[in-house]
Formats: structure tokens, sequence, C-alpha cells
């Protein structure tokens, strides 16, 4: 039972906060972003993973194109082989790529969640244990008690 780290795994916040579909749609335009979600449904992105911060995937349009996104101090950085990215626009290629990992850090937070559910008290009991061993887990789990019974 190693799934409820995931509650304090800071290092998926950087690109998460970012990657929002609003932010994205914001961010690209109308156009662009209406093709790059054509592109995520329609299945081109391929690959997807996720390392040290970077999003990597290859998305298949008129031609293969690796893309990679990873977040900047500047909010979200990336690059693209295909003509539009190497001008240093968001493409749809990359828009495509942003949908595929919301949408599948969308699919794991419901099945951590389904998980959650699962439990017995006892078992919840010893998962908030768990997570508040360490101060910064502690300060979670009485700001989530907070927000829950109030305060
Ligand atoms: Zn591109």
């Amino acid at each position: 039972m190693a799934f409820y780290h995931r509650a304090v795994d800071a290092s998926v916040t950087p690109l998460a906060n970012i990657l929002h579909r609003g932010t994205l749609a914001l961010l690209v335009g109308e156009k662009i972003f209406a093709r790059g979600e054509t592109y995520f449904r329609d299945g081109r992105v391929q690959k997807l993973t996720r390392a040290k911060g970077v999003l990597t995937a290859t998305v298949r349009g008129t031609s293969t194109y690796e893309v990679r996104i990873w977040a900047s101090r500047e909010g979200v950085a990336y690059k693209c082989q295909c003509p539009f990215g190497a001008e240093g626009l968001f493409c749809k290629h990359a828009v495509a790529v942003a949908l595929a990992w919301v949408n599948a850090e969308g699919n794991r937070d419901n099945a951590f969640q389904a998980q959650l559910r699962k439990l017995g008290h006892a078992e919840l009991y010893a998962v908030v244990d768990a997570v508040a061993k360490t101060e910064a887990g502690k300060k979670l789990v009485i700001e989530a008690l907070t927000s829950i019974i109030g305060s």
C-alpha cells in the first residue's frame, strides 16, 4: 500500500498547477487549442512519459513530431519539431500533449479516490497516521481536517 504517498508528492505540482484546460486555451488562443484538442481526441498522442518534470510524447500529424513540455520560470516551456514550434509558438502538437497529460492525471486521481473509498476506518487511520509522520504531512492532514470539519 504505497499509493498514499501521492497525497504528499509535491513533485507533480509545478506542471499540474500550470497545465489546465482553461490556462492552455488562454495561452495558445482558441484556434490552436481546438486543433490540439482534435489531435488529442483522435489519439495522435503516443508514448507519453514524464521524467524529472519533463513531459515527452510523439504526435502523429503531417509527420511524427517529438514534443517536450516542462515548467519554466515564465510558466510553460516547450519544444516541438514542427515549423510552427520552431518559431517558439505553442503549436497544436504541444496542446495535444498537454491535454493528454491533463487527462491521464485526471484518470490517476480518480483511481486514487476510488481506492480511498474502498478503505475501512482502521485502514484510513493507518494512511492518515503514515502521512502525518512528517511535519509537512502533519500540516497537510491538519489543513484537510480544518477544511472538512471547520476550525
Ligand atoms: Zn508542433
